[in-house]
């Protein structure tokens, strides 16, 4: 038998996403019988709104069951130029934007339609983990630049000049940011334009799927509204997965220079051929429908916040602060590495921490590391009170236990 290999090296060399593996084995102990809470998931608690719903129900009866435009409908495309308008003040064309199976998809046809084999791209840390790895299956070099919980997690202008070399070709953005929560302001968009502006070469990615989880405003600004003259190689990401609770519809956009767009809509042509109809006819009712749900849906989920920063703080060796948007924590738990667990297992790092909680505590959470940034973990506040309530006992118990 031939001894060459199965698999493509570029896939060998790239792992599920964190999320799914995870997902996977809570999943597995529940079915051996275990009442895993999942404080690790994406998705958010609420429903989908029923306008949308319906909305989508109508579609499917009046027939809108067959292939659409590859890049997307031209009234969804509207709806998301008006939603741009709405939400940026930035004006696109239809031949400016594409519609995606998520904002997934839109930023890796993106990678896919730029990158040579080498190319480096710039990711601050902590990071949405399918940026690395999506980067790296198309033979290009992930270049992670830390950045500090001092400076709440935002990149220094000076880190990311000192990270551009000949060989950058993106700059990966993500406002507000998985997993700390953390929002750039305009000021700071403004200082990072600073630095790119001396680099013509180099695209800017903004990836602004939870632009309007914002706690302390309505949305969170993104670059291209902050620095005009960036725009012409600027690509603005985002989707309705957070905002409209829609997470399995799996529709997202991108919006930038025509020929960026024409590239990513030749491979979507080649791929998939573009999103579902009956989604995309979802999303036109989320994006165009009334908007006052979701300040009602973020006030709720501040609630569940600041009860979830109180408790998680009242667990030894565990600190966080309330972040300015998203659904979830970053909690430090510094001070729990170096201890023991009562079956004498040491805790050398925050994936031990995590094990350590799934095995004895029966709580799924991410490990910072998954983020590229530790010792911290992830938890989602996006669940009912109750159920954050018996989370932070166990979790409060399984920090007192540890020697
Ligand atoms: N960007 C970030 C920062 C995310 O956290 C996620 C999903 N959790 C995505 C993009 C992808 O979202 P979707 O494909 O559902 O639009």
């Amino acid at each position: 038998m031939s001894t060459a290999p199965l698999f493509s090296p570029a896939v060998s060399g790239i792992q599920s996403s964190p999320a799914s593996i995870l997902r996977r084995r809570a999943r597995a102990l529940r079915a051996a019988g275990r009442d895993i809470i999942e404080l690790s998931s994406g998705n958010l608690d609420f429903p989908t709104p029923d306008h949308v719903i319906a909305a989508a129900h109508a579609a499917a009866l009046r027939g809108e069951t067959r292939y659409t435009d590859v890049d997307g409908t031209p009234e969804l495309k509207q709806a998301v130029r008006d939603a741009l308008l709405r939400n940026h003040r930035l004006s696109f064309t239809q031949d400016e934007i594409v519609i995606c199976n998520g904002s997934t998809q839109a930023l890796f046809n993106a990678l896919l339609a730029t990158l040579a084999p080498g190319d480096e791209v710039i990711i601050p840390a902590p990071y949405w983990a399918p940026y690395l790895d999506q980067v790296r299956l198309l033979g290009g070099t992930p270049i992670v630049v830390p950045c500090p919980q001092n400076n709440g997690f935002r990149l220094r202008p000076e880190d990311l000049q000192a990270a551009i070399t000949p060989r950058t070709r993106w700059l990966i953005i993500n406002n507000p940011v998985n997993p700390s929560g953390t929002l750039y302001r305009r000021e700071d968009l403004a200082d990072i334009a600073a630095v790119l502006s001396r680099h013509p070469d180099i695209w800017v990615m903004v990836d602004g799927l939870y632009e309007q989880i914002v706690f302390t405003a309505d949305c969170a600004p993104t670059l291209a509204e902050v620095e005009p003259s960036l725009q012409a190689r600027t690509l603005t990401v985002s989707g309705i997965a957070k905002t409209y609770a829609m997470m399995g519809w799996r529709i997202g956009y991108a919006a930038g220079p025509s020929a960026l767009i024409r590239e990513m809509v030749k491979i979507q042509s080649q791929t998939t051929s573009g999103a579902s109809s009956i989604s995309q006819a979802a999303a036109i009712a989320a994006l165009d429908g009334p908007q006052d749900l979701l300040r009602e849906r973020v006030s709720i989920l501040r609630d569940k916040r600041d009860r979830f920063v109180e408790l998680v703080n009242e667990c030894p060796g565990l600190t966080c602060s309330a972040p300015e948007a998203t659904f979830y924590l970053l909690v430090s738990c510094a001070d729990v590495i170096g201890k023991h667990s009562p079956d004498g297992t040491a805790i050398r790092n925050d994936r031990d921490f995590v094990a350590y909680l799934l095995e004895h505590a029966d709580l799924a959470v991410f490990p910072g590391e998954d983020f590229g940034l530790s010792p911290y973990i992830r938890v989602s506040f996006a669940n009912p009170v109750a159920l954050i309530e018996e989370a932070s006992r166990r979790l409060k118990r399984a920090c007192a236990a540890l020697r």
